[in-house]
């Protein structure tokens, strides 16, 4: 299940929607800044259907 939640690019500050698969309990991978285009990783952990904490590092 798909939820997605506004986080906050840890480069340039904007904050944007990112679509997290909810099924996949804790996990962590790396997205685009959709303003800035620069890459940095997320770590979402999630229940099914809900997110429950969403954390961005510098990469
Ligand atoms: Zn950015």
């Amino acid at each position: 299940m798909e939820v997605s939640e506004n986080i906050a690019c840890p480069f340039c500050g904007q904050t944007f929607a990112l679509v997290v698969d909810t099924s996949a309990g804790l996990q962590r991978f790396t997205t685009d800044c959709e303003i800035c285009c620069r890459p940095f990783e997320v770590t979402a952990e999630c229940e099914p259907g809900e997110i429950l904490s969403l954390d961005v590092q510098a990469g």
